[in-house]
């Protein structure tokens, strides 16, 4: 089965820019020579998208593809001691200390020992049942699955970090295993991901670097723009091991709080109301200054009938009148024939000058207030 769409912008602007007539159908299984006779070369096509950049299969694993998977990268000395290293500067960089920490697709456990060795309590996650039972006898807590958006429900906001190392290239839906980490994370919690180099094979004619295991090829940037779409901040992104891989640290976004601008469009009506009775029960008239976007937005929502009159500065606008509040727009010099006691400034990027032009051009010894949210607040 193909897709035909990129798999990370879903664009299907693709361009296939590799084609090796004979691969391994899997780079990882050895064969028993029982295997032999059924094993057959398939084709390799490789695509980049015109859109995002990105490279990548387009071809769709079978499900129960990694749950015979046992591979280990971990045994010689040169792995072991950059992993140590790598852990180290992570916890340290971000002040780890006891960390609940999740390792996705942790293979044969040796990261999340690393990990453990240095004070974290970690969930070694491995959907392969093989490489799960070798992390048990391990010692390691363990879980099946693959991560991804809503699959571990019950471990939401679990994590101070997350850690994928050599697991987004085997994934085929780089955001939805992405919105999964987020989702298992803490507030503010971090994550270390580590990919194959792109920029690696690039550099180097590397062809052998492409393989039907591994649909995504991850460059710097294309790495680094999946995790800010996907609600991260991406804190530091490096060529590590030779330049092997591309490891980047992510730390969750919090969202921006909307409901707060919803809440002040709720008060505007009542801040109004409360302002102009306040005003008129003693006599005070009131002038609103601002007939512009912000102004006309304002009026329409709140109760203009005990306005004096409107003014804006901009000629085209005078004598029409705002939509919905319906007050007719006058020049300021109205100023000057029908005094007001207090102004509102709804002209907010016009503040400090409509401040400045109300006491040096129209002699206004009144008071000054403007727009601040779901509030008036004097200047
Ligand atoms: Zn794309």
């Amino acid at each position: 089965m193909k897709s035909s769409f990129c798999r990370i912008c879903k664009s299907s602007d693709l361009e296939e820019v590799m084609c090796f007539e004979k691969a391994p159908r899997n780079i990882e299984r050895l064969l028993e020579s029982g295997q032999l006779s059924r094993d057959k070369a398939v084709e390799l096509h490789v695509y980049q998208c015109r859109m995002c950049d990105h490279v990548q299969l387009l071809d769709q694993l079978e499900d129960e593809y990694y749950e015979e998977y046992l591979m280990s990268h971990s045994h010689a000395k040169k792995m072991k001691e950059f992993q140590l290293q790598q852990a180290s500067a992570f916890l340290q960089h971000f002040g780890l200390k006891d960390a609940a920490v999740f390792e996705a697709g942790c293979g044969d456990g040796q990261f999340s020992l690393t990990l453990k060795g240095q004070g974290c309590h970690v969930l070694a996650n491995e959907p392969s049942a093989k490489a799960r039972a070798a992390c048990k006898e391990k010692g390691l807590n363990t879980v099946g699955g693959y991560l991804g958006t809503g699959v571990f429900p019950s471990l939401n906001e679990s994590f101070d970090a997350v850690v994928a190392r050599q697991v987004l290239e085997h994934v085929p839906d780089p955001n939805d295993f992405v919105v999964g980490i987020k989702e298992i994370l803490k507030p503010a919690g971090v994550g270390l991901i580590e990919v194959p180099s792109l920029e690696q094979a690039i550099e180097n004619d590397r062809f052998f670097d492409f393989f039907p295991d591994h649909l995504s090829y991850f460059s710097s940037a294309v790495l680094t723009r999946l995790f800010s779409c996907n609600g991260f901040d991406v804190v530091q992104v490096k060529r590590v091991m030779d330049g092997e891989y591309n490891e980047v640290w992510v730390k969750k976004k919090s969202q921006p709080n909307l409901l707060n601008i919803q809440q002040a469009a709720n008060n505007i009506a009542g801040a109004f109301r409360d302002f102009l009775g306040k005003e008129s029960k003693v006599g005070r008239k009131v002038a609103i200054w601002g007939a512009g976007a912000k102004g006309v937005l304002t009026l329409s929502m709140v109760d203009t009938r005990s306005v004096s009159y409107l003014i804006d500065l901009d000629p085209v606008k005078k004598d029409r009148y705002t939509p919905v509040s319906h007050l007719q727009v006058s020049a300021p010099d109205r100023l000057l024939t029908e005094p007001v006691d207090s102004v509102i400034i709804t002209a907010l990027a016009y503040k400090d000058e409509i401040m400045r032009d109300l006491k040096a051009k129209y002699s206004f010894k009144g008071k000054i207030f403007y727009l601040a949210g779901g509030q008036i607040k004097e200047c």
